[in-house]
């Protein structure tokens, strides 16, 4: 299927354009590079654009003649969010719009769309299934809330299929360790943990060890980028004509931050410098996802649900290209 991946040159975005390509599908990014990066997808699969562009959205569209959009494109960092709620409304909130109307100007019916588990209520039981209670607490959850209600009533007006996966924590790297996260502005807890393994920073911050959890740190399901793409290649074969689906996506194991680090530690075989500080405003004690929706109706079954194995994939990934993609670019040219 000819698709068009809206911020498909971003960390699970590119992820899902390497495995559609994988796949048989005919993929293309378009990506503004301001997080993203070139170097992700292959120099021909990329289209350079910025989703507040409802012309350049609407060209490669009609370019690539997609039959689908997968929106990948949000900033998504919850602490971000709270001090910059208008960067995320705008950008978050209204390139989705942009995006919905181009899909209708060029007649394209297929969405799928990156949402997270930040839209739910923190005080759900564990762990969350679709039905559970939607209340987000910080503003990324509330722009991803909001664009899954536009999707859905563009879908109940206009008749557009949908899917809304909503990731827990994605993690990980290609298992060949050639590709990985590699954001201008780090805020996630492996990749941070990994650089101070490298040396890239002098140490991990813990974000307070007094939760209700079993060490006291707070608890994440952790899933697998690859396992991720695997999920939107099922959702997009699967899609009904006017209809759609919201998916959980997690590996159903909570971790605790003491845990990631340990299995970073062995990843890595020494022990990573870090430090206890206080609570990060608008964090849960615990986010575990059920998937077994997904599993039911479309048969996704995680491949690397275990942390040892997410965290063993980032590390090769982090210790062979420290310093992300301009580190892969200085090995190839010495390559050739
Ligand atoms: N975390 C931490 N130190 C950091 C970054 C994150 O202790 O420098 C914790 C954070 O409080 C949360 C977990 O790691 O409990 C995962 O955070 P991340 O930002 O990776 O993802 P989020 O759960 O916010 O989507």
């Amino acid at each position: 299927m000819k698709i068009l991946l809206t911020g498909g040159a971003g960390y699970v975005g590119s992820a899902c354009l390497r495995w559609l390509l994988n796949s048989g599908h005919d993929p293309y990014a378009f990506d503004d590079l301001s997080e993203g990066n070139r170097d992700s997808v292959p120099a021909d699969r990329l289209i350079e654009g910025d989703i507040q562009d409802r012309e350049a959205l609407e060209k490669a569209m009609r370019d690539t003649g997609a039959e689908a959009v997968m929106n990948f494109a949000a900033l998504a960092s919850v602490p971000d969010s709270i001090r910059l709620p208008e960067l995320y409304w705008r950008i978050n909130v209204f390139g989705t719009k942009n995006i919905l109307d181009a899909m209708m100007a060029t007649g394209v019916k297929r969405i799928l769309f990156s949402s997270t588990a930040a839209t739910y209520s923190f005080d759900n039981e564990m762990p969350l299934t679709e039905e559970a209670a939607l209340v987000p607490k910080v503003p990324y959850g509330t722009t991803k809330l909001a664009c899954e209600k536009m999707i859905q009533e563009y879908s109940n007006a206009y008749g557009l299929s949908y899917a809304i996966l909503r990731y827990f924590n994605a993690a990980g790297a290609d298992p060949d360790g050639e590709f990985g996260e590699d954001r201008h502005h780090e805020t996630h807890l492996i990749p941070l943990i990994l650089q101070a393994a490298v040396g890239k920073r002098d140490k991990i911050t813990i974000f307070g060890n007094d939760w209700e959890t079993r060490d006291g740190t707070c608890v994440r399901d952790y899933v697998h980028t690859s396992d991720l793409a695997q999920a939107h290649q099922l959702a997009v074969e699967n899609m009904k004509p006017g209809e759609g689906e919201i998916f959980n996506c997690g590996s159903g194991d909570g971790v605790t931050v003491q845990e990631v680090l340990q299995a970073c530690e062995n990843a890595v075989g020494r022990t990573i410098p870090s430090e206890i500080c206080g609570r990060r405003p608008g964090d849960p004690a615990i986010l575990i996802a059920s998937s077994q929706k997904i599993k039911d109706q479309l048969g996704w079954e995680p491949q690397f649900p275990k942390i040892e194995d997410i965290v063993g994939s980032a590390w090769r990934w982090h210790e062979r290209y420290p310093h992300g993609y301009k580190d892969k670019e200085t090995v190839h040219s010495q390559d050739t």
